[in-house]
């Protein structure tokens, strides 16, 4: 079966792939890379569980395969919840991990409540409409300057609850059995697999 992954975040993809075949290794994931034609999806919702549903319907009618999105970012919780659905582009331009990283920073120049969380919310839909949404979030804090070089976007300045190293300093598989990603995979994927037997 052949399933396409509503992103271009090369970051998000490489991990997406491996938590996916772990539980599913008969699927084949396609990123929309493969469809040169496709229109990147605009997040216009103001959640981050309506922009996965967005982006999952529009890649499922686009390309007539059942389509498999995410949304997600960081809360911090001394920003009344920001950047939250415009982690990506906080800084503003679209993907530059490192400007929005620093922009949380200086934002949060002698905050103490250094509290925040990573949100996932993860989405499947078929081009017939049907669609499944489930939503994680790994709770944390913040450093004061990036440590470690894994990962990708905030993970050199969060650290996981319970943890003393950053998302960035984890090693994939680490960060795979404990991040929001991994969790709301992890609730998402045997629900496909059952709606796939279940429904025709
Ligand atoms: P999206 O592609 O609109 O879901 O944007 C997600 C953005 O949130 C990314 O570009 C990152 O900046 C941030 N983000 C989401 N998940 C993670 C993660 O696991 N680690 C670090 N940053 C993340």
């Amino acid at each position: 079966m052949k399933l396409v992954l509503a992103t271009r975040n090369h970051g998000k993809i490489v991990e997406l792939q491996r938590i996916i075949a772990e539980i599913m290794p008969a699927v084949e994931l396609v990123g929309t890379d493969s469809f040169p034609d496709l229109a990147d999806v605009e997040e216009t919702e103001d959640s981050f569980i309506g922009n996965a549903l967005l982006k999952a319907h529009a890649v499922a009618k686009a390309t007539g395969l059942p389509a498999i999105a995410d949304d997600s970012g960081l809360s911090v919780n001394a920003l009344n919840g920001a950047p939250g659905i415009f982690s990506a582009r906080y800084a503003g331009t679209h993907g530059d991990d490192l400007a929005n990283l620093n922009k949380v920073l200086s934002d949060m120049d002698q905050v103490r409540d250094r509290s925040a969380a990573f949100h996932c919310a993860a989405a499947f839909a078929k081009p017939n409409g049907f669609e499944i949404v489930v939503e994680a979030k790994l709770l944390g804090r913040l450093t004061t300057a990036p440590i470690g070089d894994d990962g990708f976007g905030y993970d050199p300045i969060f650290i996981p609850g319970g943890f003393e190293i950053t998302t960035a300093q984890m090693s994939p598989a680490q960060k795979d059995q404990i991040s929001h990603r991994g969790m709301a995979f992890r609730e998402l994927v045997p629900k496909i697999i059952y709606s796939l037997k279940e429904i025709k």
